[in-house]
């Protein structure tokens, strides 16, 4: 009977690869007509618009991480990188702040741009190489990185207690503001914002040629051509229990009016979810699962909406991530946006149809938890309306700063927090969670404490998540199937 995984996402199709790698009998059951859950792309109009990794940690053959993805396939010797370096460039002209990747070249351009944020500057710089020797862990962080962390712990506790915008606040040049507010997401501690930082530093955080579909692809041929079944269009209602032996067990699952028996369930779809609705009686204190209500308590979600262009025009003389302040702010979901970022793909080979160079896929992404507001439009019916909305203010404000874009957006495309809840099953449409400052990491079980031969894994289970996450809990739920 084997192995049931739920979910083909990068937790589900880790955990397979390294099942099956140790001769088990393993099937993924996935609900989608595609790998990958979050991380993900789709195709419009001949433009292909990136729905889900910007950078994958671990690509740095230095890392720990980076023996998984070889192993799993999501990358090969013979896979192109795009390092976007500068990562992220805030304003334009004379006064544009780029975070290059390099240090010292960093160093030098801020002090150029604001040497009134001279110190500021300089502690920035010290931090961000301490966090160089941090890379994301497998199994427990490397004793070098250790002492790095105890060497800069001064500045460590105050940036794990501070948010972003606290961080950011000091600095008195608003292009650096908002260059750094844009690299993690606004909630997050200053901790996770120099620790991504130092990644970029440190040559790891590179985007893969083909992006996250062709990552998915290649795990996904990985886990097949290793005997693993991946059967799509299959969704899992109900981990089926029996209960009869005096514990409680897991042998398969129900979907739909379908029994599918296994001697041992993995859960590797959205956890918040899976312990409300995957069960007779969600998880909780009551089954034995005190966990699943710290995770529902604890849980901060990233959630963003996602506003794709193909525009009739080259773009490659911009840089490959550019954030703005609006020349007029407009309201969305009762919220005032101030200033935008766009990914640009634009010297990305395959990204946009026609003469290479003569047109631009670019992305933008707003954050913030837009849930309710969407739920509200899809009640009331004005859920295509409000996208409408949404994507004309987008683009006028593009249009506004970038004077040459204007006119030429032929293609478009809202992605909102439903989209990614009905296409990946996630909490609301959250594709991680945010570290909070003054918060450690919060960490769930990879096997469950009350039901026997039932697993989890997937980024939900240690914070922040994203794609480190899931493959490391991938990996190390398997090293547990016997
Ligand atoms: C726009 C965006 C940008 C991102 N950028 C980055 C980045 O740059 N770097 C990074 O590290 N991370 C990034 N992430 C986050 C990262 O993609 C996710 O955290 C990661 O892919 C999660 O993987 P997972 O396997 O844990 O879960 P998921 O991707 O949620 O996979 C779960 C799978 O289970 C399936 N499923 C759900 N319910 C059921 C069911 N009942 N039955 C059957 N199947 C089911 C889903 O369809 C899905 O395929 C980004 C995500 C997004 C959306």
């Amino acid at each position: 009977m084997g192995l049931i995984i739920i979910g083909a996402g990068i937790a589900g199709l880790t955990a397979g690869i390294y099942a099956r790698l140790k001769g088990i009998d393993t099937q993924i059951i996935e609900m989608h007509s595609i790998p990958g859950g979050n991380c993900t792309s789709w195709k419009r109009g001949g433009y292909t618009f990136e729905g889900g990794m910007h950078w994958l940690t671990g690509s740095s053959a230095k890392t720990p991480l980076h023996k998984i993805w070889l192993d799993t396939g999501a990358i090969n010797a013979g896979t192109k990188f795009f390092a976007r370096d500068p990562f992220i460039t805030a304003g334009s002209g004379s006064d544009a702040v780029s975070l290059y990747r390099d240090i010292e070249r960093l160093k030098e351009h801020l002090l150029g741009v604001s040497p009134e944020d001279a110190s500021l500057i300089g502690r920035l710089c010290t931090d961000i190489k301490h966090f160089t020797f941090i890379s994301a862990p497998v199994d427990g962080f490397p004793p070098r990185a250790i002492w790095e962390v105890v060497k800069s712990l001064p500045s460590f506790a105050w940036l794990s207690t501070h948010s972003v915008p606290e961080y950011t606040a000091r600095f008195k040049n608003p292009a650096i503001r908002l260059a750094l507010n844009n690299v993690v997401g606004p909630g997050f501690s200053a901790l996770s914002l120099l620790f991504t930082l130092g990644c970029f530093a440190s040559g790891d955080g590179l985007y893969p040629e083909g992006g996250s579909i062709e990552m998915v692809r290649r795990m996904a041929e990985r886990f097949t051509s290793l005997g693993g079944k991946i059967r799509y269009n299959c969704r899992a209602d109900q981990v089926l229990l029996d209960t009869a032996a005096g514990s409680t067990q897991a042998w398969g699952i129900r979907s739909g009016d379908e029994l599918i028996q296994a001697d041992a369930v993995l859960v590797t779809s959205d956890m918040r979810q899976a312990i409300d609705s995957l069960f007779a009686q969600p998880l909780g204190k009551e089954t034995g699962d005190a966990w699943a209500d710290k995770l529902r308590s604890r849980l901060r979600p990233v959630v963003s909406t996602f506003i794709s262009l193909g525009l009739k025009t080259g773009l490659a003389h911009l840089p490959d991530k550019v954030a703005f302040y609006l020349k007029e702010p407009f309201e969305y979901a009762g919220k005032k946006i101030e200033s935008l970022f766009f990914n640009n793909y634009a010297s990305y080979p395959g990204y946009a149809p026609g003469i290479p160079g003569a047109a631009s896929s670019i992305t933008i992404s707003i954050s913030g938890d837009t849930w309710a507001y969407w739920n509200k439009c899809q009640t009331n019916g004005s859920y295509a309306e409000k996208k409408q909305e949404l994507a004309d203010k987008v683009i006028k404000a593009l249009y506004a700063a970038f004077p040459e874009m204007a006119g030429t957006a032929e293609v478009q495309d809202v992605a909102t927090p439903q989209s990614y809840e009905r296409y990946c099953g996630t909490w609301h449409g959250s594709w991680m969670t945010i570290w909070e400052a003054g918060k450690g990491q919060a960490r769930y079980p990879l096997k469950s404490p009350s039901i026997e031969n039932l697993f989890f894994a997937g980024q939900r289970l240690r914070t922040p998540g994203g794609l480190p996450i899931a493959a490391a809990t991938g990996y190390q739920v398997a090293e547990l199937f016997k």
